[in-house]
């Protein structure tokens, strides 16, 4: 029973509090797991590097090193494209499966993952750092719904008759587009690798995907049920590696069809750059993001500062999506920053095996400097430090929540994407002033806005140019609701039926219909 009420409600990250108290329903986590992959999956058969070379992946809460990865390079992604080329070539074992196949594979997929859970948490939080009662009650359950999501679409999506003049029945296809590359970040690395393969695999498209170099481990334990569940070879590759070499190397091929890419907004360019360089693939981009979150003088202050609190700090504020300019107006402004002061300075940092954390480490030593340099930013730039600010503790790389007070729209920790837990607390006048504020951004992906007033709910979530907007709520994900980037903050839409589009090409058949007397 307990078990299924965590799964009702995963898709509310913001809700992960409510799990601390739930604890007895998570299994006991073993602080060491075991690593049973670290090489490159093609083929169904794991590799070796070509060059034979290496990286250490670390663990975040104590910089150690978990074990060495083999390191995908050109020459890997050379064969791993060749093997999904392969798989599918018409009359391939895959192309021809049933579209309901396809998704009883899925299915089954989700199946092992949930069997493997708690083994999947325990390996995340290791590689990531994310608190293991986090991995298991939100990011696993989210897994597994999202592939169950894609399997029921496998033989659902359906092209159109089209009533075209003259003699002719016309009716269009939805067919795959071929090798998709996917480039996925470390922020959700189990997740967004499903977020990836559900539409891919259920519109029968082949996949080589390259996984972030800091959390390689969990996509290669996935790597092995795909292959349990019956998968035919060659139609999911997986290669750990770098970006500059391995990611350039599948956004740059020209037997790649369709690259989608989850990142830094930086990267997205050079993807977009090799698109147009090599071969047009199709390209779909998911970046980051600069996100309001308004606070209208009407709202409940309880749930916006609750709300609030968790749209930075969730996952560490390693969010594309995180609340990260936080605009109160001004007479309730005051309020609003004590009780969040207060809220962030209880919030619980450490050990991400204890089940009762909240807030684990940064994933790497290259993003804690960087957050910690934006920090000294806000302070020389003269925003007003109410808490946090420094280390939290003398191994790994933990970083206090931090909040800035008195932010002003010119600094720099009000424009870039921070990806640390610093929440930005600006003021503002009239709702006119802050929607011009709130839309003067590169970005565009999400925003919030909290108000018990419904008209200007409408009227301000309709004047933000953002893919997703909520009202009175922050981080609610639904597998059935897309999710996507206005402006730079990406191009196509993840998740729900509209995540199939960029999946799939439309193919156009006219016939010509006999005429009784011709
Ligand atoms: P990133 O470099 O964009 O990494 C995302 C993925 O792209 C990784 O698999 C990465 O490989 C790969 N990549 C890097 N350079 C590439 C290239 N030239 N061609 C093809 N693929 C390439 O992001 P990051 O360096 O890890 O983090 C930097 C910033 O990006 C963060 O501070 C944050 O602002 C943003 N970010 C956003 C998201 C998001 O969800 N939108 C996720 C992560 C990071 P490597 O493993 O070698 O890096
Ligand atoms: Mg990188």
């Amino acid at each position: 029973m307990l078990r299924a009420a965590i799964t009702r409600n995963i898709t509310h990250f913001s809700r992960i509090l409510v799990y601390r108290f739930s604890t007895a329903a998570i299994p006991a986590p073993n602080h060491q797991p075991d690593v049973n992959y670290n090489k490159i999956f093609i083929n169904n058969e794991w590799h070796d590097a070509v060059t034979n070379k290496t990286f250490p992946t670390i663990n975040p809460a104590t910089g150690e090193v978990i074990c060495h990865v083999a390191e995908g390079d050109k020459a890997d992604v050379d064969k791993a494209v060749k093997a999904a080329k392969d798989a599918f070539r018409l009359g391939s074992p895959w192309r021809r499966m049933d579209a309901s196949h396809r998704g009883m594979l899925l299915h089954r997929l989700a199946d092992c993952i949930e069997r493997d859970s708690a083994y999947l948490a325990e390996l995340e939080t290791l590689d990531n750092g994310k608190p293991y009662a986090v991995s298991y009650t939100v990011d696993l359950p989210m897994v597994v719904k999202v592939l169950r999501y894609y399997a029921g679409w496998a033989d659902k999506w359906e092209g159109k008759t089209i009533p075209i003049d003259g003699d002719y029945f016309c009716y269009t296809r939805h067919e795959p587009i071929g090798v998709c590359g996917q480039i996925i970040p470390w922020n959700f690395p189990l997740l967004m690798q499903a977020w990836k393969l559900g539409p891919a695999l259920a519109t029968g498209n082949t996949v080589v995907m390259k996984v972030a170099e800091q959390t390689p481990l969990t996509a290669l334990y996935v790597a092995s049920l795909i292959k349990e569940v019956g998968f035919p070879p060659g139609v999911v590759n997986i290669i750990p590696g770098m970006g500059p070499s391995a990611g350039a190397a599948i956004a740059s091929h020209m037997d790649v069809d369709k690259i989608a890419f989850t990142g830094s907004t930086e990267v997205g360019h050079l993807i977009q750059q090799a698109s147009g360089g090599s071969n047009l693939k199709k390209v779909t981009l998911e970046l980051g993001g600069k996100s309001p979150n308004i606070v209208l003088s009407d709202a409940n202050m309880e749930q916006a500062v609750e709300q609030s609190h968790s749209a930075i700090f969730f996952n560490m504020g390693q969010c594309c999506c995180a609340g990260s300019r936080t605009y109160v107006q001004e007479s309730i402004y005051d309020e609003f920053v004590e009780r969040s002061v207060e809220k962030a300075k209880k919030r619980v940092v450490g050990d991400p095996f204890n089940l009762k954390t909240e807030h684990g480490p940064q994933v790497d030593n290259e993003q804690f400097q960087k957050i910690l340099g934006y920090i000294s930013s806000g302070k020389q730039e003269g925003a007003k430090l109410m808490c946090g600010g420094g280390v939290a503790a003398d191994r790994g790389y933990f970083i206090q929540p931090t909040i800035f007070g008195d932010v002003q729209d010119g600094m720099k920790i009000a424009r870039e994407e921070i990806f640390g837990p610093v929440m930005q607390i600006m003021k503002f006048k009239s709702m006119e002033e802050v929607i011009e504020r709130a839309n003067d951004t590169m970005y565009g992906l999400a925003a919030a806005v909290f108000t018990t007033d419904i008209n200007k709910a409408q009227y301000v979530s309709n004047s933000l140019r953002a893919g997703t907007v909520w009202i009175n709520c922050y981080n609610v994900f639904g597998v059935q609701a897309p999710f996507g980037g206005f402006k730079a903050s990406g191009t196509g839409r993840e998740l729900g039926q509209y995540g199939l589009e960029n999946y799939t090409e439309v193919k156009t058949v006219m016939i010509k219909i006999p005429q009784k007397n011709s």
